[in-house]
C-alpha cells in the first residue's frame, strides 16, 4: 500500500517548492491508488504560526491537491519522539554532549582556519562517567547526539537519482537529535529524528521531497536502522532554479503561491506548470493537462535529475491557454469578484458582462489582465498621447462631430452591428473623411488610446450603458 506525505513547516506561506513537492506526492499517490497524507511540522515553536498552517492548507486546496484524513500535527507526537531518543540512549547509540556553545564556536573557528569543513569532532562521544559527572556538577546543560560511524557507507536506491552512496564521514560528526536541556531531561527533539519517527508511525512507504534533503536522507537511514524501523523508499525531486540557474529563493521575488494567485495565475495552469518543473510528459501527451490526467501516467522515470529552471514565459503561455479554454460563464465568475474589488458597479443589462468577457477573454494571459482591460468599460479613461495625437489629425474632429450629430438625432442602442457600420459610413461621408480615420478617432475617443479589443463590440458595450456619447463629446 503506497502511503506518501507532505511535511510542510508552517513557518511561512505555501512556497512554490513545497507546492511542487506536494504535486509530485499527490500524483504518485493517485497513480498508485495510495494515500497522500499531510504532516504539519510545527516543532519550531518560535517560527511556526497557525496562520501559516491555514495558508498552506488553503493553498493546496486552491491548487486542487486534496489529502487523505486529517493532517498529523508534529508537535502532538512529542512523547513518541522522546521515547525514541530514550531508546537510543538506552542502547548506547546516543549520548549527552556537554560542549558549550563557546567551545563549539572555537572548534569551528579552528576548523575554518585549518581550511577544514565544519564538523562536530565527537569530543564527548566516550566521556568517562567521572568526566560526565563533573560536567553535570558544573551545572552544564547537554544536547543529545546520535553516533555516526565515520567508516559507514550509506546506500540507497533513489527513485529519481538511482544508486546513492554517502559516507558517514561526510555527515558533519555525531548528529544532535535533541536540543540543549538539563542533563536529566531530554530537550526538544530535532528534525531528522522526528521525521523518521513520524514517517514510521504514519507507515509512510515513499518519502518524496526536494533534492536539498539528500544529506538528511543519509542521516535518517542511520536512524531507521538504529530504531529498528521499516525503511521507506526515497525519491528526491530536482530543485527549482531561477533563470540564472541558482536555487529559486525569496530574492527572486515571487515564490509564494499567494503571490501567483494574486497576480492572476489560475490553479490549473500553476499545477500544470509545477508538474512540468522536473517531470516530462510521455511521448504523445499534450503539455497542457489536468493533475488527474497526469496522475494516470506519472512515474519517477520521467522525473529529471537536473534542476528545473523556472520559466515565466512557459507559465504565462500555459495560463493563457487555460484561460482561453474556459467557458465565458466560468471566466465571468472569476472576473466579476475582481471587478467588484475595484469598486466598479457591474451594469445589470442582460448579457452585458458576458459580452465583455467574450470580448476580452481571448487576449488574457493573466486573470488580472481582465481587470486592466475591463477598466475603460467601467470608468472613463483619460486620453493618452497616441489618442490625443490621433484626435489632432486632420478630419478627426469633424468626423467625430458628424458621428455625434447623427447619434444625437438617432441614438444607437448598441444592438445591431450592421446598423453601426451604416452610421459610421454615413458620418464619414458627411464629414468627407475616410472611414478608417473615423474608426481610429472613435477608438481614441472611446478607449483613450489606439490599442484595444474589437472596436464595434467595444462601442456596442459602451452604447448599451450610455457611455459612448459622453466620451465623444469630451473630445470635441
Ligand atoms: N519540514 C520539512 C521541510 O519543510 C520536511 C522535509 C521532509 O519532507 O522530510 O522541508
Amino acid at each position: 500500500m503506497v502511503r506518501v506525505r507532505l511535511a510542510p513547516s508552517p513557518t511561512g506561506t505555501l512556497h512554490i517548492g513545497t507546492a511542487r513537492t506536494a504535486v509530485f506526492n499527490w500524483l504518485f499517490a493517485r497513480n498508485q491508488d495510495g494515500s497522500f497524507l499531510l504532516r504539519i511540522e510545527d516543532t519550531d515553536k518560535e517560527r511556526s504560526k497557525p496562520e501559516f498552517t491555514q495558508n498552506i492548507l488553503e493553498g493546496l486546496q486552491w491548487l486542487g491537491i486534496d489529502w487523505d484524513g486529517d493532517p498529523v500535527i508534529q508537535s502532538e507526537q512529542t512523547e513518541r519522539h522522546r521515547s525514541a531518543i530514550q531508546s537510543l540512549l538506552d542502547k548506547g547509540l546516543a549520548y549527552r554532549c556537554y560542549a558549550s556553545e563557546e567551545e563549539l564556536d572555537s572548534m569551528r573557528t579552528q576548523q575554518k582556519a585549518a581550511n577544514q569543513a565544519p564538523r562536530y569532532d565527537n569530543r564527548h562521544r566516550d566521556l568517562t562517567p567521572e568526566k560526565e559527572a563533573a560536567y553535570q556538577a558544573e551545572g552544564r546543560d547537554a544536547v543529545i547526539r546520535f553516533r555516526i560511524d565515520e567508516h559507514r557507507e550509506i546506500r540507497w536506491s533513489d527513485l529519481v537519482r538511482g544508486p546513492m552512496l554517502w559516507r558517514g564521514a561526510d555527515l558533519g560528526g555525531d548528529m544532535v537529535v535533541a536540543r540543549r536541556a538539563p542533563a536529566d531531561q531530554i530537550g526538544d527533539p530535532l528534525y531528522n529524528l522526528v521525521v523518521v519517527v513520524d514517517d514510521a508511525a504514519m507507515a509512510i512507504s515513499h518519502v518524496i521531497r526536494g533534492e536539498d534533503h539528500i544529506a538528511n536522507t543519509a542521516k535518517q537511514l542511520l536512524l531507521y536502522e538504529a530504531l529498528s524501523l521499516p525503511v521507506p523508499a526515497f525519491a528526491h525531486a530536482p530543485l527549482i532554479l531561477n533563470p540564472e540557474g541558482r536555487k529559486l529563493s525569496k530574492r527572486d521575488g515571487v515564490t509564494s503561491i499567494n503571490d501567483f494567485r494574486a497576480m492572476g495565475y489560475t490553479p490549473e495552469a500553476l499545477a500544470n506548470y509545477m508538474t512540468l518543473l522536473g517531470w516530462s510528459v510521455p511521448e504523445g501527451m499534450n503539455e497542457i493537462f489536468t493533475l488527474e490526467a497526469a496522475a494516470k501516467v506519472f512515474d519517477f522515470d520521467r522525473v529529471n535529475k537536473a534542476g528545473a529552471k523556472f520559466d515565466w514565459d512557459k507559465l504565462n503561455w500555459l495560463n493563457a491557454q487555460v484561460l482561453h479554454s474556459w467557458e465565458p460563464a466560468k471566466l465571468q465568475n472569476a472576473l466579476t469578484p475582481l471587478w467588484a474589488d475595484q469598486g466598479w458597479t457591474i451594469p445589470d443589462t442582460t448579457g452585458w458582462t458576458l459580452s465583455l468577457v467574450e470580448l476580452l477573454g481571448p487576449s488574457l494571459t493573466l486573470l488580472n489582465d481582465g481587470v486592466d482591460q475591463a477598466k475603460p468599460f467601467f470608468m472613463e479613461p483619460g486620453l493618452e498621447d497616441d489618442a490625443l495625437k490621433q484626435l489632432d489629425q486632420e478630419g478627426a474632429k469633424p468626423c467625430l462631430q458628424a458621428l455625434l450629430n447623427a447619434l444625437e438625432e438617432a441614438p444607437w442602442s448598441g444592438e445591431s452591428i450592421d446598423q453601426a457600420q451604416e452610421i459610421l459610413k454615413s458620418a464619414a461621408k458627411t464629414a468627407g473623411v475616410k472611414k478608417g480615420i473615423l474608426m481610429k478617432s472613435l477608438r481614441a475617443a472611446l478607449l483613450g488610446r489606439l490599442q484595444g479589443p474589437d472596436l464595434l463590440t467595444t462601442w456596442s458595450l459602451l452604447a448599451q450603458i450610455g457611455q459612448d456619447l459622453p466620451r465623444l463629446r469630451r473630445c470635441l
